[in-house]
């Protein structure tokens, strides 16, 4: 792709529209820039972009910033069919994101994941296990570090592991992953995909670019997941914690297997007792980082020891402090209903959870069986929480808290020894916090402000 004074807008300014922007201008494109929000807000990025000889909107998008572009870069945030865009498609102006403009450039393999749930967690473990076997790994993607910023550190050896989301394949066109894994498709999302269908038809554009040379892992207990399998070129690879597959990972007793091809010979991989992190969800994990893994040419010995040391990504399930008997798990990034429901099935009973948010139009009564089993409390954050206790009455016993750091102490309060309380909201962030990040981060300070005043003499137990 010829890049040199050819004239490109990049719409949104996160993360990827920023590196994007600059790699553009880098290559000696004439780049634009436009953003909805106002230039107070991006005084943090637009001087960088400027210095760089880039041009900035703030404020919203003119129409006519939109003609006579040569190439139009949307960052993943931005909707597909704003009127400014679905012009410039009619003006026959090439409509990209930015991994697409990444994979033009890239050099050596790509592995991808997608999936609803598990992304960051299997495309951190598929990571670990090619950097630890010593090959050249890069990992980037929706999972923080925008692709075009791998770019430059590339070449025909490099492992490039790549997180990749809905809103990432709604624009890609040549993307062609050697290795893509599709770990589950679950509602999410559907404020902006409109259906269950399109956002599952987003998912599968994985595979769109594939050819018969490369492979698709894709989840066997998953049944929207197994559709992708008959829109793709690719050769495909299940995987399943409950049964045997003739080509792909299972678990066999006691231990995780691969089966390289149709009746081929079953090689054992490692026991699941030695998956270091918590819950059935994670052991689907595992198995679609040990296709991925072998698929690389990856032996099963080297994968067993770089899975036994692996630890969960933060904010997935993990564990912040045990205070008087009562142990803390912060599931910040369970943003949806289906994550919620596999973090409550991590733990047998006894729980005190922790939901809402914002609202992403979710149904929460699919949570009702496993909340009337597991949980003794819920108490509810955020602009999600009438919906929730409305959609929940009568399930279990529900705490109407408003903030997080009053949900921890009430729930806290009344938390048995043995018991556990579990941040896992089934929203998104955004009413109350920057990101989930910055409330899982709140959440384990206050759960740290717990243990500091339980632990202050005189203060009761
Ligand atoms: P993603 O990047 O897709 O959001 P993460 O690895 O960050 O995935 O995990 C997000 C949430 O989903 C976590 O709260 C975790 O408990 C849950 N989760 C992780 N893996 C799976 C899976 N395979 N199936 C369902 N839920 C999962």
């Amino acid at each position: 792709m010829e890049l040199k004074n050819k004239r490109v807008l990049v719409v949104g300014l996160g993360k990827s529209g920023i590196a994007a922007a600059l790699f553009l201008r880098d290559r000696g494109a004439r780049v634009t820039v436009s953003d909805a929000r106002s230039a107070q807000e991006l005084e943090r990025e637009i001087p960088a972009l400027l210095e760089a000889g880039v041009m900035v909107e703030t404020d919203g998008h003119g129409l006519l910033t939109f003609r006579g572009q040569d190439l139009i870069v949307v960052s993943p945030g931005v909707p597909y069919d704003t009127p400014e865009l679905a012009q410039s498609r009619a003006f026959g102006i090439p409509v990209i994101g930015e991994l697409e403009l990444a994979c033009r450039f890239l050099q050596g393999q790509i592995t991808a994941v997608t999936g609803s749930n598990g992304k960051t967690t299997t495309t951190s473990l598929i990571g670990k296990i090619f950097a630890d076997c010593g090959r050249d790994t890069l990992v980037g993607g929706n999972i923080g570090v925008p692709v075009i910023e791998l770019v430059q550190r590339t070449s025909v050896g490099t492992m490039n592991v790549l997180e990749v989301s809905s809103f990432q394949l709604e624009t890609v066109e040549a993307f062609a992953p050697h290795i893509a894994v599709v770990l589950n498709i679950t509602p999410d999302h559907l404020d902006r995909h409109g259906s269950f269908e399109n956002y599952a038809a987003m998912k599968a554009r994985i595979t769109s670019k594939q050819t018969h040379a490369d492979f698709l892992v894709l989840n066997a207990e998953d049944k929207p997941t197994q559709m992708v399998a008959g829109k793709t070129q690719a050769q495909v690879f299940w995987f399943s914690g409950r049964r045997p597959i003739r080509q792909g990972a299972f678990v066999h007793g006691e231990s995780i297997v691969f089966v390289p091809r149709e009746g081929g010979p079953t090689e054992p991989v490692m026991p699941v007792a030695e998956i270091p992190l918590k819950g059935a969800h994670n052991v689907d994990n595992v198995l679609a980082a040990v296709c991925a893994a072998r698929l690389g040419g990856v032996p099963a010995e080297k994968i067993r020891e770089a899975v036994r040391s692996f630890q969960a990504v933060e904010h997935r399930l993990e564990f912040v402090a045990e205070v008087s008997g009562v142990a803390y798990y912060n599931d910040s990034k369970a943003t949806n209903v289906d994550a919620t429901k596999k973090a409550l099935e991590a733990f047998p009973g006894g729980v005190h959870l922790i939901l809402g948010g914002k609202d992403k139009d979710s149904d929460y009564t699919e949570l009702a069986d496993l909340i009337r089993k597991r949980v003794k409390t819920v108490a509810t954050i955020g602009s999600a929480a009438e919906k929730i206790e409305r959609q929940l009455a009568g399930v279990t016993k529900i705490v109407s808290a408003g903030t997080l750091e009053s949900a921890v102490q009430t729930t806290a309060a009344t938390a048995a020894a043995g018991d556990v309380v579990l941040l896992a909201p089934a929203c998104s962030s955004f009413d109350q916090f920057d990101n989930y990040e910055h409330r899982g981060r709140s959440f384990k300070e206050i759960v740290r402000q717990l243990v500091g005043a339980r632990s202050r003499p005189g203060v009761e137990n």
